[in-house]
């Protein structure tokens, strides 16, 4: 029964994760909503007023406190039955009146439509790219390594939801060796997967980015993406038995994107929820674009 599963959230004190706490809490599922900040979490789970969820802290950037969450789960639940990696970075710092005092919205420098206006106004440095893929490759395969022992018990068949983006698809990366090697199923790993965003961070250093090949909007965040999905499929190999996926969840009204987009949390969730309730024996190693199964 729904009622004897549990779930983690990460990055859940708002945004998409707060409200798929939520959604996977009305249904009767206990949800562990983990949060970097102890009092921003708290607070989430005060607003919810649902007595099946419970917080725990968790900076995704933390080895020690990811394995503090590990240690929590096993002695107070013994295992986990879903893990929902949600925590994302942008990767950029955007100054988002400078952007509008030079006449530029937020919605079309994300469209892609206004690039080269904007310099001095959004930062897209080294440091901000190390961030941003610390928190969504490495973060999420910190979490989901000291996860999956408990993921290992769940008698439910575990599932592994890894929140990414439409920038994660190799259809967007301009440069084609590089796009052969992420879509190569049969050699991807870790180590590949880790080479690769080795040369991404070297090439941004030294301003190589539109000659090595590698996506100019919102670069470090595409890149970041295209690692998550990669190792979602090289964690789907691994693990038979277990639904892992990823999802796109929508262009989602959140801080993420400085409010700029289109949809309510309440619709973007629906995909990771969607996959945390799959039934054992669903998809595993795909890429849905919200609820539909969508090409990497
Ligand atoms: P929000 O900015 O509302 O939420 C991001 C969450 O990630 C916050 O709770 C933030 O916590 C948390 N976070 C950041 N760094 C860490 C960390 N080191 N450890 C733990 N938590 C961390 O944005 P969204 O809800 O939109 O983003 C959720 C996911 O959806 C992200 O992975 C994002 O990339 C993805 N996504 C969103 C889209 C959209 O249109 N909104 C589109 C495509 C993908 P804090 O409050 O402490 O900063």
């Amino acid at each position: 029964p729904i009622s004897s599963l549990l779930a983690v959230v990460t990055g859940a004190n708002k945004g998409i994760g707060l409200e798929t706490v939520r959604q996977l809490a009305v249904q009767g599922v206990t949800v562990i909503l983990t949060a970097r900040d102890k009092k921003r979490g708290n607070d989430a789970v005060s607003s919810l007023q649902l007595s099946n969820v419970l917080f725990h802290q968790l900076d995704v950037r933390d080895a020690h406190s990811a394995a503090a969450l590990a240690d929590f789960i096993l002695r107070k639940f013994g295992k986990l039955d879903i893990l929902v990696n949600n925590a994302g970075a942008s990767g950029v710092v955007v100054d988002v009146a400078g952007l509008r005092a030079l006449n530029v919205e937020p919605e079309s420098w994300l469209s892609g439509k206004a690039t080269n206006l904007v310099q001095g106004v959004i930062q897209q440095n080294y440091e901000n790219a190390v961030t941003c893929l610390d928190t969504n490759y490495y973060g999420c395969k910190r979490v989901t390594e000291a996860l999956l022992p408990l993921l290992k018990l769940s008698s439910f068949g575990a599932k592994i939801v890894n929140v990414s983006s439409l920038r994660s698809e190799i259809k967007r990366i301009p440069g084609e060796k590089i796009r052969a090697e992420v879509a190569d199923i049969g050699n991807l790993s870790e180590e590949l997967i880790e080479d690769v965003l080795q040369r991404f961070l070297e090439d941004l250093k030294n301003g190589n980015l539109e000659a090595g090949g590698w996506p100019m909007m919102l670069p470090s965040y595409s890149m970041s993406k295209v690692a998550l999905n990669a190792y979602t499929r090289v964690l789907a190999k691994r693990h038979q038995g277990m639904c892992i996926n990823c999802v796109h969840p929508g262009f989602v009204k959140t801080d993420i994107n400085w409010n700029t987009g289109v949809m309510a949390t309440e619709d973007g969730a629906k995909g990771p929820v969607m996959l945390a309730l799959l039934p054992p024996g669903g998809p595993s190693g795909r890429y849905f674009d919200q609820t539909t199964m969508a090409e990497f």
